[in-house]
Formats: C-alpha cells, structure tokens, sequence
C-alpha cells in the first residue's frame, strides 16, 4: 500500500516536471534534429562566453560593482571550464566506441573466415579455392564439414 502511495507520488512528480519539459520542446518547434551531445554542449559554452561577454562589459561601464562582477566572472569560467572538459570527455568516449566497433567488426569478419567451411579433397589434398561438391583436381565427392584427417 505505502508502495504503490509513493509510486503514485513519484508518478505525479514526473508528470509535472516532464510535461513543462515537453511543452517548451514543441513551443520552440524549430529544434534541429541532429542536436547531439557535442553539439548541445558547444551551444552552451557559447552562451557562457555570451554571458561573460556582457558581464565585462557591464563592469567596464560601471553598471556593476567590482565584487558582483568577480563573483559572477568566476561562476561563468568555472562553467566554461566544466562544459570544456564534459566536451573532451565526450569526444574521447565517442573515439573509444569508435575504436571499439572496428575492433568488434575486425573480429566479426575474422570468426566468419574461421566458419567457412574447409573444401580441402580428403581424397587428394587439392584445396579447392571456391565452394565445390566435386573436387576440381580428382573428381571425389565433397560433402560439407568434409576435411583433411
Ligand atoms: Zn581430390
């Protein structure tokens, strides 16, 4: 009972913190499609140095007090440097997975040359290059999985 009181809970909450999310993706409309990652990250790194941007110049016109603009400066590097490195960490992992599919596809192939089955004449010993029921060098019958003892 008190299981299903909070699952009901947690349920409601999603719902409310996933719909504003939902509305305010189909509001914008316009989002591309290969909004990836990387790119996600670069959009916002370029917002911080916006923000950073604005907030010299607001200090070089004195509209904010030297304290407030130390303040905030060091709050948007300590993000730029955050987006940096969450962005270096993404390209290395999508290299990894990179490295990582040749390796598995490198192997795939080489299994798949490992199964295929043996065309070597029992009869003779002539390796038949191409799938053959007959020997080209004898004529002996080849059956599959037939292979030299
Ligand atoms: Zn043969």
């Amino acid at each position: 009972m008190l299981i299903g009181i909070a699952f009901a809970l947690a349920l409601g909450l999603a719902f409310f913190v996933v719909k504003p999310l939902l509305a305010a993706g189909t509001d914008e409309g316009t989002l591309p499609v290969d909004v990836t990652l990387q790119t996600d990250l670069k959009r916002r790194r370029l917002v911080v140095y916006d923000n950073i941007q604005d907030l010299e110049f607001e200090y070089q016109s004195r509209k904010i007090a030297a304290k407030d603009y130390e303040a905030l400066r060091e709050t948007y590097t300590t993000e730029a440097a955050h987006l940096i490195t969450e962005s270096h960490e993404v390209d290395r992992q999508s290299t990894e997975e990179a490295f990582i599919e040749r390796e598995v596809a490198a192997r795939r192939v080489g299994r798949k040359s490992e199964v295929v089955p043996d065309y070597t004449c029992p009869k003779c010993g002539f390796e038949n290059p191409v799938p053959v029921k007959f020997c080209g060098e004898c004529g002996a019958k080849l059956g599959p999985g037939t292979k030299l003892q």
